[in-house]
């Protein structure tokens, strides 16, 4: 009889690529299903086109009449698209998107109905919000949590639901949610942007910082996931012998999709376009069915709205196509991870891309100025951008020698390193003369040339300089982007204002402003130049150098949770007005919280596993070996039938040796469990999972893997990494 894998592989064999209607061009999908500025302009009456304008712009409210004719309009496009439901789409920080659908359809008398959908509805929700993690900041009793619209996200329908971009928000108004304080750091980076903006461009009023994310997964046949209860309750294998051809080829990088794929690729990208998500870029990646998907970049909170409603898609369309996706940061060991680079820079509503050199001096003194305060930023805050990627699942990718380390540096290529030793060493003490500034000058004037040349891209560097933007790379594969953008917003806001008011106190003293923002600018290259590290990231030297430097290097989620309860990060954001003390505890409880349950999911899962798939399976095996050795017994007598069945007597007692040392070690990490449940406090419990409990996580696995080699492959219950990672 075949088992469950074979079942499922034999259907693998037989899957064809699914036909795909459309066929038409796809830049007539684009924004289809969105509600945006020009299909406003055709639904709304002038005035509420005005006041919305307004309100994207500059986040100013509408009042209740607008919010009136606004939700009308909204109503009335949807239903277009065949809508007959709405929901208050929201990011709670459980990690996913949340909604809950109300029908527009009301009913008004007997045997009559209309479409209904107002202001109060459009702009303020309560969704029955107790179950969704909140730190401690909802006690059950006020349970109550409001989602708020959003209109600098718009709207859009998806099925027949029309899904409207709210945050998420306690009853005593503390954020519950991603969105709030990421649109908080935007506003406060904006702010500050355009302070430091006035010293070279009175006419910049707004900055916008922009984000442009890279989604990194695999994809699993649907069959060969349902055989292994890891992959559907964990999202990664917790067991698995590395398949006998990994990555080493690197035959799969950049190699052509299979046909299959690309399939589930054009449906989910169709889709994608319709709801306004410009994604351009598609491919393979490193390890064998790892792929990447990449849309043009975008406002911040926008782009962010964007590859949460991506992930949703691609996992609804997954299922179509007889896939799963899989968005874990490490589903295979052996093989590459996933990540979510983070593309990030600053645009001004000039048009100018603040982290892109300029054109004259002055400009580039202006890109200088940005380049290096987001420096000195990532320099004074690296502790809190590694807390901010901290995950369960991050932490099987971070310093595994195919992701950036743990530890946080940045990376700029040669040739501006040596612009900045330039300035730390040339920019004079006391009053410069001309000479010097002209001298300066030139050299900062030749930015562009030696830009151009600028191809030395160091892939080791969790934060790089990529010529017009920073990439932040350690960011895991399932994160909201949100966690990331937060930080590095907020840290470069803080770092812009205090620059501001050290270069406003050197011009108050006389020096003139190209002065006082070069000495500035030297001084903050001075004070962050240990964060700046050029060279691999993936070696052990530079965990020493690292070390050497003073850089923290946090290796696991509990460690790094821990950055949020630092003093000056609790007063960071709260000077900064983006989350307040109480709002910031509430965040490391949950995220403690998160922690510890994904790890004691993956080791129940695991003992579910060993206990009624492993050993069943070992076993009927032992008692193949025995009965053919108890044969070989039978018909050569003893001595001659044991010296016969020598081979199989050695292979019970291997199998016998790896079986029993997996069950001791699954019961110590059970009682481990058991103790770490004991525990109240859920930051000890979170460092007891991960001291305790975890850690005998690959001596498990190195058992059941040495057994999955030992044992019959007709018998082993578990669809193999041969099976699951090579569609044809
Ligand atoms: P890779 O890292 O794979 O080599 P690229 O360097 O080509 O990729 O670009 C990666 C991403 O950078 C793209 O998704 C693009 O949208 C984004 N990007 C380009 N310019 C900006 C910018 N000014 N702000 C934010 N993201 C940007
Ligand atoms: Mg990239």
């Amino acid at each position: 009889m075949a088992t469950k894998r074979q079942k499922a592989y034999q259907d693998v064999l037989n899957r064809t690529p699914k036909h795909i209607d459309y066929d038409g061009k796809v830049s007539e999908l684009f924004g289809k299903s969105v509600f945006h500025l020009e299909i406003m302009r055709e639904y709304l009456p002038s005035d509420a086109f005005k006041s919305m304008i307004e309100s994207i712009q500059n986040g100013t409210r509408l009042d209740r009449k607008m919010a009136d004719q606004v939700a009308s309009a909204m109503k009335d496009w949807a239903l277009t698209k065949g809508a007959t439901h709405y929901t208050h789409w929201f990011q709670p920080l459980t990690g996913s998107t949340a909604e809950k659908h109300d029908a527009f359809f009301k009913p008004v008398g007997p045997g009559k109905a209309i479409e209904r959908f107002d202001g109060d509805l459009l702009v303020q929700q309560e969704p029955d919000a107790s179950s969704f993690p909140n730190g401690g900041i909802r006690n059950t009793f006020e349970a109550r949590g409001y989602t708020a619209w959003d209109p600098s996200s718009p709207a859009f329908v998806i099925g027949k639901t029309l899904c409207i971009p709210t945050i998420f928000i306690s009853y005593t108004g503390e954020s519950l949610d991603y969105k709030m304080p990421l649109l908080k750091a935007l506003n406060a980076v904006d702010q500050a942007a355009v302070d430091v903006c006035q010293y070279f461009d009175k006419n910049v009023t707004k900055v916008n910082a922009t984000l442009g994310w890279e989604q990194e997964y695999f994809l699993i046949d649907q069959a060969l996931f349902n055989a292994r209860p890891d992959l559907m309750m964990t999202g990664r294998a917790l067991f698995g012998h590395a398949a006998a051809k990994g990555q080493q080829l690197e035959d799969h990088y950049f190699g052509s999709i299979p046909e299959r794929v690309t399939a589930y690729m054009r449906d989910f990208e169709t889709e994608a376009i319709q709801l306004g998500i410009p994604v351009t870029t598609r491919h393979n990646e490193v390890a064998p069915n790892q792929f990447e998907c990449a849309p043009i970049f975008e406002e911040c909170n926008l782009a962010n709205d964007h590859n949460l409603m991506l992930m949703d898609l691609m996992e609804k369309i997954a299922r179509k196509h007889d896939f799963r996706v899989l968005l874990h940061e490490k589903p295979f060991s052996g093989v590459n991870g996933s990540g979510k680079h983070n593309n990030w820079s600053l645009a001004t509503n000039t048009g100018v891309n603040l982290l892109a050199p300029g054109k004259n001096p002055k400009s580039n003194l202006q890109f200088l100025t940005f380049f290096v305060n987001t420096i000195k930023a990532i320099h004074d805050h690296s502790d809190i951008l590694r807390a901010c990627i901290a995950s369960a699942g991050n932490d099987h990718r971070l310093g595994a020698n195919e992701a950036p380390p743990a530890i946080i540096s940045a990376f700029i290529g040669t040739q501006l390193s040596t612009l900045l030793d330039d300035i730390e060493l040339n920019v004079k003490a006391g009053k410069m003369t001309p000479e010097d500034k002209t001298e300066l000058k030139l050299n900062i004037g030749k930015i562009p040339q030696i830009m151009l040349d600028n191809t030395d891209r160091n892939r080791t560097s969790p934060f790089a300089f990529t010529g017009n933007k920073f990439e932040f790379r350690a960011v895991g594969s399932s994160a909201n982007c949100a966690s990331a953008m937060i930080v590095l917003n907020t840290i470069m806001a803080k770092q812009l204002k205090v620059f501001k008011k050290s270069v406003d106190v050197r011009i108050d003293k006389g020096e003139s402003k190209d002065e006082a923002i070069l000495k500035e600018l030297q001084k903050l290259i001075k004070e962050s130049k240990k964060i700046r590290f050029e060279g691999n990231g993936y070696g052990d030297e530079w965990v020493k150098d690292a070390e050497k430097r003073g850089l923290k290097n946090l290796k696991d989620t509990p460690r790094a949770l821990q950055v949020w309860a630092d003093k000056h990060v609790v007063k960071l954001f709260d000077e900064m007005g983006i989350l307040t003390p109480r709002e910031l505890e509430a965040r490391q409880e949950i995220e403690f919280e998160n922690y510890i349950m994904k790890v004691q999911i993956e080791a129940r899962i695991m003992g579910d596993v060993i206990n009624s798939m492993i050993i069943p399976a070992v076993v009927n095996y032992q008692n193949v070996l025995l009965q053919n050795i108890q044969g070989l017994i039978d018909v050569l007598g003893a001595k001659a039938g044991k010296e016969a069945a020598n081979t199989q007597i050695e292979l019970i007692q291997r199998i016998a040796i790896h079986m029993n040392k997996m069950k001791a070690a699954a019961d110590t990490m059970l009682m481990a469990r058991k103790d770490a449940n004991k525990l109240g406090h859920s930051e000890d419990k979170a460092f007891a999972y991960c001291d305790k409990v975890r850690v005998h996580f690959d001596e498990i696995r190195y058992h059941v893997d040495k057994l999955e080699m030992l044992v019959d492959d007709e018998l082993w219950p578990l669809p193999k990494f041969r099976e699951m990672l090579f569609t044809r």
